[in-house]
């Protein structure tokens, strides 16, 4: 038992914190000297030379998989692609006729390369479960081995371990319904394209990623905010994608040690925005009513965050839903409403 008495315990508790203030003043001191040093001399960069990234989810350069496989390219990875059977064949007659070349231009002004297109379906797992219509479609022709366990089989056979898993890519074929309209095919296919293929990607892919490795989606407000014109079980989809990404945060964080994280983007004119039917709206309502209303979103603003959330800078962080979207998300009421005066 303690013996010391009420006054001893007064000047020992004095005497720490002094030492406590000359440890903090001479830290303080010493953070001082660092945080000069930093500012003069160092950067906070981020690297990943000598990772390798997958992406699934690239078909044009407009969309958020190219600005991705840009960010990380300018980052230093290597980026291998998985592109939509169907989508495959204009791609890659139109990336080797040098239509992609000025968007390939990276800050040193060399041209990013990609380490190997595969062609892809994330609808599929296996062979067994492609269905007779789509093995015999004239547009799955002449491909091979593109079911996602295939995929991640020839990935493994041709690369190795990964390092990034990157899915950007979204189908619904009723998107234009609203969810009262949807059949149960056009709800179920859209969870299938949309959100299970996450969940495919990391079962097959995640064996295959080293320790410390990140996996992202893209998301959209519409998971959690009523969005009239997203329909046909794309906004469910998008719910599922996010509430997904918590769970195997956790499953994948235990299992091997690799990160999952979401981004919820605003809107972008990309391909499968335009064929929504309502995307320039969107663009304009953004403009109108986000906290940032300078500029539209830039694809690649997605893509360094992208980035950043695979690239150690971000070693704490999983499980996310990260908004890069001018903070339109913050909104609680419309600023160019009729109803309320501009306040803004
Ligand atoms: P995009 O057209 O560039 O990308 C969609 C890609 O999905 C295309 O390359 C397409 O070929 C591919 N794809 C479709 N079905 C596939 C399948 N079964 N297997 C493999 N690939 C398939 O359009 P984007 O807008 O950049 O979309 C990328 C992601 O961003 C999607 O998840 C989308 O929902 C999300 N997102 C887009 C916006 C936007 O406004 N554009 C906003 C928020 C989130």
């Amino acid at each position: 038992m303690s013996t010391t008495s009420f006054a001893q315990k007064t000047i020992l508790r004095g005497n720490a914190l002094k030492s406590i203030k000359n440890v903090k003043s001479a830290r303080s001191q010493g953070a001082a000297r660092v945080v000069r040093t930093m500012a003069s001399n160092t950067t906070l960069p981020i690297d990943l030379k000598g990772k390798k990234a997958f992406i699934a989810g690239v078909a044009d350069d407009n969309g958020f998989g190219w600005a991705i496989a840009k960010a990380l390219s300018q980052a230093g990875a290597d980026v291998i692609l998985g592109t939509w059977v169907p989508a495959l064949n204009i791609f890659e007659t139109s990336y080797r006729r040098g239509k992609f070349d000025e968007s390939r231009k990276l800050s040193d002004g060399s041209l990013m390369e990609f380490a190997k297109i595969y062609p892809m379906d994330a609808v599929f797992d296996t062979m067994d479960d492609v269905p007779e219509d789509v093995k015999t479609n004239k547009r799955y022709a002449g491909n091979e081995k593109w079911t996602v366990s295939e995929v991640a089989e020839c990935v493994e056979k041709d690369f190795g371990k990964i390092d990034i898993l990157v899915h950007s890519l979204a189908n619904g074929r009723e998107v234009a319904k609203p969810l009262l309209e949807t059949s149960r095919e056009g709800y179920l296919g859209a969870i299938s394209a949309s959100s299970y293929s996450n969940i495919a990607m990391l079962q097959k892919f995640g064996p295959l990623m080293n320790k410390g490795g990140a996996c992202i989606s893209l998301t959209y407000l519409a998971s959690e905010r009523i969005i009239p014109g997203y329909g046909g079980g794309m906004s469910s989809a998008k719910a599922a994608l996010e509430s997904d990404t918590r769970v195997l945060a956790f499953e994948a964080g235990r299992k091997w040690g690799i990160r999952v994280n979401t981004i919820s983007a605003g809107p972008l004119g990309s391909r499968a925005a335009k064929a929504i039917g309502f995307i320039d709206d969107m663009i304009n309502y953004s403009m109108t009513n986000a906290p940032l209303s300078e500029k539209p979103l830039d694809a690649i603003e997605v893509g360094n965050t992208a980035a950043f959330l695979c690239s150690p800078l971000a070693s704490a962080i999983t499980g996310s839903t990260v908004y890069v979207d001018n903070g339109l998300n913050c909104m609680g009421v419309a600023t160019d409403s009729k109803s309320i005066p501009d306040r803004s």
